[in-house]
Order: structure tokens, then C-alpha cells, then sequence
């Protein structure tokens, strides 16, 4: 019997008047695990409504105890983290040990923000002007609302929340309708973390909860993550209603691998970049270019690892889980079946995968194609499934052309023993998150995290000091205390003296 999943406001569960349901479900068996409520415009006032009236009280909550409160959420988290592993796991049907890396992930962002008193501290000048000081401090912006995508249930959310709720706002989190239980047994550590109720709040649903944030004038900020198109749109809509946004869009990542390179290095991270997670991932690599004369034994190295991997439930211990929705094993498959119609050559086929699964999971295995070129569906879109195309280019210079000509400019790598090709390369890639030697790089938390072009709308990154950024207004005191020199009248731009 699947049970019902709300929303959860001022610190308990809250059904709301939506009176609409979506299924979840288990990706490896196909199975329908929960009905989750999707949230109606007065569910949506409701739920801000609770966190504008947390704000004024956690606003003006110490910095000591919102820190305390911060390192007793990171304590439940560490010790707990097995459990919520286990939850994305039966929801997005990634591996064990990879939600497990998606909740440490996360969980660094909670011990960065953990230093909020150093990160908030504004700037002191004495004397700016005689006997006049000036100081600079930053406050929090009150209601914030973060959308997020169902490929990191966990690690996304985290990006902006512990940043957020130390910095003194409330949230309001929309996770993915797909992935929801996450977020809600986040809110449940929350609470026994000591945080006030009202300061963590999760809002279930689709468009009309992503709408009902994006126009709430109470809501002064939003943090998305999601596909370009929903990223533009959350942009366009939440910033002509005053708001505040950064929102992260798609990607289309490739590694660049120079002739002088391992390539048995290269193949073992294109395959770990190409197929972990199923390919799920705004980090993974879905193009390989390969300069030179080296594209037949790179591709004979990344098939002989391809093949090896085992496929199936994430809780087996193998290598790879099911895609999220039998809607995306279709998108992929279809994809798959375009790229061997246009005349890519099909090296490894994944729809002819055996999962190692019970029922009727969503799986593709690992695929692989060479010889793909610039004007095929396989390269031009964002796949999001587990597929490697393989393009052959001659020169360096072409392949960073390819690469700077992508709409997209989330991640991308390159593989090369020549340390001035790789400082070039850094220095004239218009992409936000390089790895030189290592694929696409996983977010650190200290550092902020956020592509160019089509993968970023907005100004700030994700975390570290932009993120630090983001939650918070800045303001600059100008003050002179009273002597015998005060006073007098002048109309004019003073002048410092
Ligand atoms: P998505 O855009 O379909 O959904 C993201 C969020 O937007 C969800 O909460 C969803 O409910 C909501 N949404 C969906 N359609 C909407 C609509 N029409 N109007 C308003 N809201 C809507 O993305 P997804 O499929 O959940 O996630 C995968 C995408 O996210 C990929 O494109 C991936 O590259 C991207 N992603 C990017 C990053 C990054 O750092 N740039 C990180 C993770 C994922």
C-alpha cells in the first residue's frame, strides 16, 4: 500500500487543499512506492506565510546559537547518513555508494556554513573622513526559495540551504516531484537539531508551486537547479518579480583528450564520468573528442571498461542503476536509436541490457558511439542518460573550438601530459568548472559551483563565497559621533577632509 507524502511547514507535516497526487517510484523494480501531494497557489501562501513569520525571530537569533544549531545538524547528518543514502537510492535508483558521495557532498557545505561568523563579517575603516567611520555589514534577505532537481535529491538542496538558514533566512525547498523524501526527512533532522519551526519549510508539487514562488512578494530570492529551459524560465519570471535569482541549467560536458595523454587514464574516467550515476549528473561527460590519431584504441580502451560494468539495483552492489522514470529509459533509448539512424557507429548498445533487478526497472546500460558527428542529436542535445559519443577531431585548436561553440558551459577536461597545453587550455575555455586530468570536477564546498552561457542564468554560483553572497544585503554605515566640530550647514557633495 504506497503511502501519501505531504509538505511540511512550521515544523510538522502539512497536507494542504492541492487535491492533486503524483506517483513515486521505485526506478530498479518499476514499483509505486508513495503518493505525493502536489501543492496548490493557497498551499504555496500557506507554507511562505509560515516561514515570513519565522524570519523576524531566527533574523535576530544569535550567531553562536545558529551556529550550534548548524553543528548539531551536521552531527545527526554524519551519523545518520546511511539512512538518507538509502532514501535517493529507492527513489532515484543511483548506487549506494554514490548517494552516499551525494549526501558527503552535501554535507560539506553544512560544515563550511558552520563558519558563518568569519563568513558574514563586514569591513571597519576608521577616520574614512575626520573623525567619521565607516563599516560595512550583511543581513539576510528573509524568505528564500529553492527549487531543485531530482538528480541530487539530497546534495543540491544542500548547496543552498545550510548557507542560507546560518546566514539568518527561512526557506522554503520545492524538491523534484520524483525525488521528494529526501527533502522531508532533511526537515525532520532539522527539528531535532534544535532549529525553530518555520525556518525549514518543503513545498510539494509541479509548475504551480514553482509559480506560486516565483510570484510571491514575500519571497525575496530564488535558487534553482534544473534543465536550461526551466532555468530560463525561472530566471526571466522570478527576476520581473523583484527577486533575486540564480538558476543553473543543463549541460553538454566534453573531454578533450590530446594524443600525448594516458589514455588508459582517460578511458577510466570517461567511463566513470560517462556512466556513473547512469550519466544523471549536470557533471557528467557525454562527448569525448579525441585529437589526433588515438580515437581506435581510445575507443577499444572505453568499450573493454563499458562492457565490464555491471548494471542494475542500486542496493546489489553494481555499477550502475536504472535511469529515474520510464519516461527517460524511453528519451534515452530513443536518443540511442536516432544516433544509429543518422550513422554513428553503435560500439556498445545498452538497450539490450540484463539488469541485475527484480521487476520492471528502467534501465539502459552503458552505450557507446564513434565517429559521431557535430549535427547529430547524440551530440547537440543533453541526453541524461547513460550514452558516450566519441567525436574525432584533428587538431587541438578544433576541439576547443567545438567546445567554445557549445551552447553550454557547465564543465568540461582535459587528459594531456603537456602542462602548457593544460594551462592554455584553462585560460582560453569558456566553460565555469574545468578538470585537467580528472573529468568534470565535483563541487567543493568552499569554492562556488556554477557553469557559463546556457548552464548559469544569473550572476552567483552555487556555495562558497558567492553563495555567502547571495543570501545576504549588504549594508554601509557612515557614522561620526557627536564633538565640537559637529554641525553647521553645507548643501554641497561633502568632501572628504
Ligand atoms: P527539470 O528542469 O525538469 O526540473 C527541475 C525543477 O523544476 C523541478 O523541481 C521541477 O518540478 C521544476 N519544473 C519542471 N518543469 C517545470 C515547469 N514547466 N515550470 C516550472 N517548474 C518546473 O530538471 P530535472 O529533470 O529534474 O533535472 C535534470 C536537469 O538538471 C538536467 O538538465 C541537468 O543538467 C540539470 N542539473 C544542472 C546542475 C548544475 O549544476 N548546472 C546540477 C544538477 C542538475
Amino acid at each position: 500500500m504506497a503511502t501519501t507524502l505531504h509538505h511540511w511547514k512550521n515544523g510538522t507535516s502539512f497536507e494542504g487543499t492541492g487535491g492533486r497526487f503524483s506517483d513515486v517510484t521505485n526506478p530498479a523494480t518499476g514499483e509505486v512506492t508513495a503518493q505525493l501531494a502536489l501543492a496548490s497557489e493557497e498551499d504555496v501562501n500557506e507554507v511562505v506565510a509560515a516561514a515570513t513569520a519565522a524570519f523576524p525571530a531566527w533574523r535576530d537569533t544569535s550567531l553562536a546559537k545558529r551556529t550550534q544549531v548548524l553543528f548539531a545538524f551536521r552531527e545527526l547528518l554524519n551519523a545518520r547518513k546511511e539512512e538518507l543514502a538509502a532514501i535517493i537510492t529507492s527513489e532515484h535508483g543511483k548506487v549506494l555508494s554514490d548517494a552516499l558521495g551525494e549526501v558527503t557532498r552535501g554535507q560539506e557545505v553544512v560544515e563550511f556554513a558552520c563558519g558563518i561568523a568569519h563568513l558574514i563579517k563586514g569591513a571597519f575603516t576608521e577616520n574614512a573622513s575626520t573623525k567619521v567611520d565607516v563599516h560595512s555589514v550583511r543581513q539576510p534577505l528573509g524568505v528564500v526559495g529553492i527549487i531543485s532537481p531530482f538528480n541530487f535529491p539530497a546534495m543540491v538542496p544542500m548547496w543552498f540551504f545550510p548557507i542560507a538558514i546560518a546566514a539568518g533566512n527561512t526557506v522554503v525547498l520545492k524538491p523534484s516531484e520524483k525525488v521528494p523524501t529526501a527533502a522531508r526527512w532533511i526537515a525532520e533532522l532539522w527539528k531535532e537539531a534544535g532549529l525553530p519551526d518555520g525556518v525549514f519549510n518543503v513545498l510539494n508539487g509541479d509548475k504551480i508551486a514553482v509559480d506560486g514562488l516565483l510570484t510571491h512578494p514575500d519571497v525575496q530570492s530564488i535558487s534553482f537547479v534544473g534543465s536550461t529551459p526551466i532555468a530560463k524560465y525561472v530566471y526571466e519570471t522570478g527576476t520581473a518579480n523583484g527577486k533575486r535569482v540564480q538558476a543553473l541549467g543543463g549541460a553538454k560536458n566534453h573531454m578533450l583528450v590530446l594524443p600525448d595523454a594516458d589514455l588508459d587514464l582517460a578511458a577510466d574516467q570517461a567511463v566513470n564520468a560517462g556512466f556513473g550515476s547512469a550519466g544523471e549528473r549536470c557533471m557528467a561527460i557525454s562527448a569525448v573528442l579525441a585529437v589526433g590519431d588515438i580515437g581506435d584504441t581510445l575507443v577499444a580502451k572505453i568499450k573493454e571498461r563499458a562492457v565490464g560494468l555491471r548494471t542494475g539495483d542500486g542496493t546489489r552492489g553494481c555499477d550502475m542503476g536504472p535511469l529515474v522514470t520510464s519516461a527517460a529509459q524511453q528519451r534515452v533509448s530513443g536518443y540511442v536509436d536516432a544516433g544509429e539512424a543518422a550513422g554513428a557507429e553503435l560500439v556498445v548498445d545498452g538497450r539490450t541490457i540484463q539488469p541485475d533487478a527484480d521487476g520492471e526497472g528502467f534501465f539502459v546500460g552503458p552505450t557507446l558511439f564513434d565517429h559521431v558527428t557535430t549535427d547529430m542529436s547524440i551530440y547537440t542535445d543533453e541526453i541524461f542518460g547513460p550514452v558516450l559519443s566519441v567525436v574525432r577531431v584533428d587538431s587541438y585548436d578544433e576541439g576547443v573550438q567545438l567546445i567554445n561553440d557549445n551552447p553550454y558551459g557547465n564543465g568540461v577536461a582535459i587528459f594531456t601530459n603537456d602542462g602548457g597545453a593544460a594551462r592554455q587550455f584553462q585560460n582560453e575555455v569558456k566553460v565555469g568548472m574545468i578538470g585537467i586530468n580528472v573529468p568534470v570536477p565535483v563541487p567543493m564546498a568552499y569554492y562556488s559551483f556554477g557553469g557559463w552561457k546556457s548552464s548559469l542564468f544569473g550572476d552567483s554560483h552555487a556555495h562558497g563565497v558567492e553563495g555567502v553572497h547571495f543570501f545576504t544585503r549588504g549594508k554601509v554605515v557612515t557614522s561620526r559621533w557627536l564633538d565640537p566640530s559637529h554641525g553647521g550647514l553645507n548643501l554641497g557633495f561633502p568632501q572628504n577632509d
